[in-house]
């Protein structure tokens, strides 16, 4: 539990609402040298895969659903899967992060399957299967997190994405994603995860109407989780993408939000080792700026995404813009691989 009340989270509540950008932006930057005093900023190439966008949990955020039924839903082959793996090859990716929605027509046996598939026909690391997924697994499959994780990993799921995590506090997850994992279950998976030797990213969709003691909260939480089993490899935030969903009428969160938001972030989570920049919501000129306010990784190049473009935000880059972007904030560009260590030059 976090004690709202303590000197600690109230010190960084009044931070986050009352420092100034700029000194903020300082401290998170100190942070930033402090945890990589290396004047590089990595990056990815990687895809993302919405094996289908079928769902049943109905969160009011989402664009991306489809009702059971729906003329749109849709489910990808294992060929189609494949045939998108090899095309990331081609352009030098080395990971796939594969997430889809709460779909009540495919059994576990198929889950298994396509693990096993790409290890077998296109081998790369699987990034898959947030912890929202994993709980609905569990609840629709009759089983415990720990196995469905467990068999899971044994067909070839490598990591997990911190996808479904928004803000992890209960009062807001009952507003906007109420049929999802709440906010102790989807730690729960993570913690599991990590005892089990997975690593995970983990993030925070903001501007759904929580007060910024809500944003700190799923900052202690996150901290807490990792004090435990240390599995977290980075932190991404970005704000609600609104328009083509039912909350619409909160609009949209500004740049200097976004700027606190992940400042605050990299400050309270000193245990974290990584922080992206989440260009692909925020467009690129932000991204850049964020490189100065916490983050020391730009993302992916993205080859494919569907969830925040179908919520009509369409940010695009080319391997040589990523690069120039990165180099022209002052920074060194160099490819990672999945677990953020640096490739070699010519890889
Ligand atoms: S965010 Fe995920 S779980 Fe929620 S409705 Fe969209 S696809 Fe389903």
């Amino acid at each position: 539990m976090v004690d709202r009340a303590a000197p600690e989270f109230r010190d960084f509540v009044e931070l986050y609402e009352r420092a100034p950008l700029l000194e903020l932006g300082r401290l998170a930057d100190a942070m930033r040298w402090r945890l990589h005093p290396e004047n590089v900023v990595s990056y990815i190439i990687d895809r993302n895969i919405n094996y289908t966008n079928v769902c049943v949990a109905d969160c009011k955020f989402c664009a991306f659903y489809r009702r059971p039924k729906h003329l749109e839903g849709y489910l990808l082959s294992f060929e189609e899967i494949g045939r998108k793996i090899e095309e990331l090859k081609a352009l030098g990716g080395v990971q796939i992060l594969m997430q889809g929605g709460h779909n009540p027509y495919i059994p576990f046996e198929w889950y298994l399957d396509l693990l096993r598939y790409i290890k077998r026909h296109h081998p790369i690391h699987i990034h898959a299967f947030s912890p929202s997924e994993v709980d609905f697994f569990a609840g629709r499959f009759g089983m415990s997190i720990e196995q469905v994780l467990r068999e899971l990993m044994t067909a070839g799921l490598d990591s997990i994405p911190g996808g479904g995590g928004e803000i992890l506090v209960q009062e807001v997850r009952d507003r906007v994603a109420k049929r999802k994992a709440g906010a102790d279950r989807w730690l729960e998976v993570m913690e599991i995860a990590h005892r089990l030797g997975l690593r995970t990213s983990v993030t925070m969709m903001y501007g759904l109407g929580e007060s910024s003691a809500d944003r700190i909260e799923h900052l202690f939480r996150v901290k807490e989780v990792q004090a435990k089993g240390g599995g977290f490899t980075a932190f991404i935030c970005w704000p609600l993408q609104p328009e083509h969903t039912e909350l619409e009428h909160l609009g949209k969160t500004d740049a200097v939000t976004y700027l606190r938001t992940q400042a605050i972030a990299r400050i309270v989570l000193d245990n974290v080792p990584n922080i992206q920049a989440s260009w692909v919501t925020m467009g690129m000129k932000v991204g850049q700026v964020a490189l100065r306010f916490g983050a020391n990784d730009f993302g992916s190049l993205m080859m494919e995404e569907n969830v925040v473009s179908a919520a009509g935000t369409a940010n695009r880059t080319t391997l040589t813009e990523m690069q120039r972007l990165i180099a022209d904030a002052g920074y060194v560009p160099k490819k990672r691989r999945q677990d953020y260590t640096l490739l070699p030059e010519a890889a």
